[in-house]
């Protein structure tokens, strides 16, 4: 059987999900056979070229060559998959959206006016169709194997749709929101992590991005009562998933 071709493309992000990938040792090398890893510049130095049956996009659209570039990965892919929060919801980069990109390249770069970006920061899917979405930062691992193996068997992954609440109750973990008071976001978290942070006893923050109907406006109601100020609460949200968490509010609000 010929070995689906596989592309690893790195758009706007910190590395932090190609780097996970290349983590995943024991299962890695067990699926790794499975496929033709194509392009990958983490790892290898192959160069880009010819079509692929699954491409792996991480980061975000966040300058003008790369609205080009996402376009020509789309037309060269059969399956296009985005892998992390940059990808999938435009990072923690599109800050800028709701403020000024001049401002943010004052305080991070040494020489600002050598950066050429976009005013904003956007996901994959506001430019192409994408077949599969990965959320994470980073991304589960596990979530990529059961999506890889699901396309070599030709089903449908089987993706957990349900909040990181859901994680602490089979685990046992005793809730944070409940019990102490902390500004907890897994009422609205998409699982995937099996709840990382409260099990060390942090709250969640936020990072699998929202649940699919999660009340996110009932939720910040509820901070708002154990006296966490309006600000505050925009902030929870403002972090690696701002633009979907606004973008979802909105929804939510019409
Ligand atoms: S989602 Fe997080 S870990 Fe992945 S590339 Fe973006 S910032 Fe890095
Ligand atoms: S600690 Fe957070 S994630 Fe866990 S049950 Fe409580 S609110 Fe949900
Ligand atoms: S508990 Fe929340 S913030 Fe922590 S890893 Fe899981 S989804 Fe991310």
């Amino acid at each position: 059987m010929k070995k689906p071709r596989v592309g690893i493309f790195k758009l706007t992000s910190c590395d932090g999900c190609q780097l996970s990938i290349l983590n995943m040792e024991d299962e890695l090398l067990s699926i790794i056979d499975l496929f033709d890893i194509a392009y990958f510049r983490e790892a290898t130095d192959r160069p880009l070229k010819g079509e692929f049956d699954i491409s792996l996009v991480e980061g975000s659209i966040s300058t003008d060559w790369q609205k080009k570039e996402i376009i020509n990965i789309r037309w060269r892919s059969r399956t296009l998959i985005t892998i992390g929060a940059c990808a999938t919801s435009g990072g923690l980069q599109a800050l800028r959206n709701w403020s000024s990109l001049e401002g943010y390249k004052k305080y991070v770069y040494q020489s600002p006016e050598a950066i050429n970006a976009l005013s904003t920061s956007t996901p994959i899917s506001d430019h192409v169709y994408v077949d599969y979405e990965l959320w994470g930062c980073p991304i589960s691992t596990h979530a990529l194997s059961e999506t890889l193996v699901s396309l070599i068997l030709d089903r449908k992954p089987v993706i957990r749709k349900y909040s990181v609440c859901m994680d602490c109750k089979k685990k046992g973990i005793p809730c944070l929101l409940v019990s102490k008071g902390e500004p907890c976001l897994g009422p609205i978290t998409l699982t995937g992590c099996g709840a990382i942070c409260p099990s060390l006893e942090k709250p969640c923050y936020g990072c699998f991005g929202p649940k699919e109907n999660g009340n996110i406006e009932s939720l910040l109601r509820m901070f708002k009562n154990m006296g966490i100020t309006q600000q505050e609460c925009i902030m929870l949200l403002d972090k690696m998933n701002t633009y979907t968490y606004r973008k979802v509010r909105i929804e939510q609000s019409s």
